[in-house]
């Protein structure tokens, strides 16, 4: 098993407790996991984001939220107004809560909030990388499509299968949260490196994989913007594309007069259910409502004037060449240097300090 060289001993992923110091300031990631939040918490994080940092919330491909630009150090005063709003459950183990789960499945946040319960009770799983994932997935199980760790499918009340690392076996709910921890406690015992950071760094001999067999597993594509009627739901969904994955506070207020919580998934988009709002109403906010839209072929770094190393606004040229992108435009990234932060992993343009817009369009 080849482990990526660039790796030595634990991970440096951000929490609040340990932040990643950016080019443009001090950086903190947030668990949430199943990526469930009240909107008044939203909006506390939208004000302290605003008065000490970059004017949004980011949005992280693990359904995470980042705070940045924050003065490095963080003040106590800062700390303790992040922790105030209930999101750092656990000091020792704020980095590993990364947990996903199916975004409309209305049957999962329970099995989500007691894992997470018996993730911070185990000193243990305090070692688990920051890096590492678990997975919660309903009947169409559209986060099986995501590089986790552990999952837990539920196909019934009383059926479900616990998968690891594309294997599986059959497994009742009531017996999830156990067998997805034990897994996880399997991999910390077995792996006999630090920089061993997920169970596909294991040798398939691993105890990790003890007992599994080879399954199907068909995960359903991620919601496209848009209005949805999730099977068995007595209200209709929104599922609200973020641009750039850069939530502003206008649209923070926005989510807040209409819903009281949001479900913010791995794929920089918001899900929430309310009555009769418009889809109008949404996209005259700023957010992506329809499935084809631009922004699905479209990122950037921060740029400036939060980024210190660029003096190109990444954020506003970006914004702006959305608006001539044509459909089926190639994937593109935008960035104000050539560290090129945030580049994604698979084929992409990249567009290094533009000017102007045209320099963006393909
Ligand atoms: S790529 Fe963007 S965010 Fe990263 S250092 Fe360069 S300008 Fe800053």
């Amino acid at each position: 098993m080849t482990v990526p060289t660039d790796r030595s001993g634990a991970d440096r992923c951000p929490g609040l407790l340990r932040p990643h110091l950016a080019d443009d300031g001090a950086l903190v990631r947030l668990r949430l996991p199943g990526g469930r939040l009240s909107t008044a918490t939203l909006h506390r994080l939208g004000d302290i984001s605003s008065q000490h940092g970059a004017p949004f919330v980011q949005l992280t491909s693990r359904g995470n939220l980042q705070l940045r630009s924050l003065p490095n150090p963080l003040t106590p005063q800062l700390i303790s107004q992040i922790e105030a709003t209930g999101l750092l459950p656990s000091a020792s183990h704020e980095r590993v809560r990364n947990i996903i789960a199916d975004p409309f499945d209305e049957t999962l946040p329970p099995l989500v909030a007691a894992l997470d319960a018996a993730l911070i009770a185990d000193p243990l799983l305090a070692g688990l990388s920051g890096r590492w994932l678990f997975a919660v997935a309903g009947r169409e199980g559209q986060v099986l499509g995501e590089p986790y760790d552990v999952a837990f499918q539920r196909l019934s009340e009383t059926s479900g299968r616990l998968l690891v690392g594309g294997m599986g076996v059959d497994c009742a709910p009531e017996d999830a949260v156990a067998a997805m921890l034990d897994r996880a406690r399997c991999f910390l015992l077995g792996r006999d490196d630090e920089s061993h950071w997920n169970v596909r760094d294991l040798p398939p001999e691993s105890p990790a994989f003890a007992a599994l067999a080879p399954m199907d597993i068909d995960a359903a594509p991620p919601p496209t913007p848009g209005r949805h009627m999730p099977d068995g739901a007595r209200h209709g969904a929104f599922v609200l594309g973020v641009p750039l994955g850069m939530l502003t506070i206008e649209q923070i207020d926005l989510l807040g007069r209409v819903a009281d919580e949001v479900v913010v998934t791995p794929w920089r988009s918001i899900v929430l259910r309310t009555g009769d709002t418009g889809l109008d109403v949404f996209e005259a906010g700023g957010f992506a409502v329809a499935a084809h839209s631009p922004w699905a072929t479209l990122s950037a770094c921060v740029g400036a004037p939060w980024c210190r190393r660029t003096d190109t606004p990444t954020v506003e040229l970006t914004t702006a060449a959305a608006v001539s992108l044509p459909i089926d435009s190639p994937r593109t990234h935008v960035v104000g240097c050539e560290r090129a932060c945030g580049r994604p992993a698979g084929e992409h343009r990249l567009v290094i300090a533009p000017r102007t817009v045209q320099e963006i369009l393909p």
